[in-house]
């Protein structure tokens, strides 16, 4: 069992509502080989909520209190995907599942990549918050674009 971004199965919990849905992910979901999870809604933000991204770092600097979470209209919503983080966190424990499946360049779940701060495209390394929290407990963490190479789906 595996942890996944909500959004990758379908679930209409992205900011615009929408979803990311993969027929991959979907095969997995119906198999009943995740657990779907969003991290933004789990910490209490609406759908739809403003885009947001992380200013002045990575999810890691968040966590260590040195950057901020921000939405597009300049609203301060660290608690929301900090608190997002620790919920996903405690469910994985919960239920024994340490491997996590997670949408890249989101400032929550993305893996590695994640957009700068400024809302303008430009990505820079490093994890977002929830994928970062779940790194420094031990869990591992794929973006789905490399989870689906290593299965050879693309
Ligand atoms: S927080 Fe994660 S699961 Fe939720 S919409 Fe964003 S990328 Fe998808």
């Amino acid at each position: 069992m595996r942890v996944i971004s909500a959004c990758l199965c379908g679930i209409n919990c992205k900011y615009n509502g929408d979803n990311n849905q993969h027929d991959e992910f979907m095969k997995e979901l119906r198999d009943g080989q995740v657990l779907p999870l969003c991290p933004e809604q789990l910490g209490g933000l609406t759908t739809p909520r403003s885009a947001c991204e992380i200013e002045g770092g990575t999810g890691e600097d968040v966590l260590a209190g040195r950057a901020r979470v921000i939405n597009a209209v300049g609203d301060d919503v660290t608690e929301f995907f900090v608190k997002g983080a620790q919920e996903c966190l405690a469910v994985m424990r919960q239920a024994g599942i340490d491997e996590a499946v997670l949408q890249r360049r989101s400032p929550s779940c993305g893996v590695e990549k994640i957009y700068d701060g400024s809302f303008s495209g430009h990505l820079i390394a490093g994890d977002g918050v929830t994928a970062a929290l779940l790194r420094k407990h031990g869990i591992k963490v794929w973006n789905d674009e490399d989870y689906l190479q290593h299965k050879g789906e693309v």
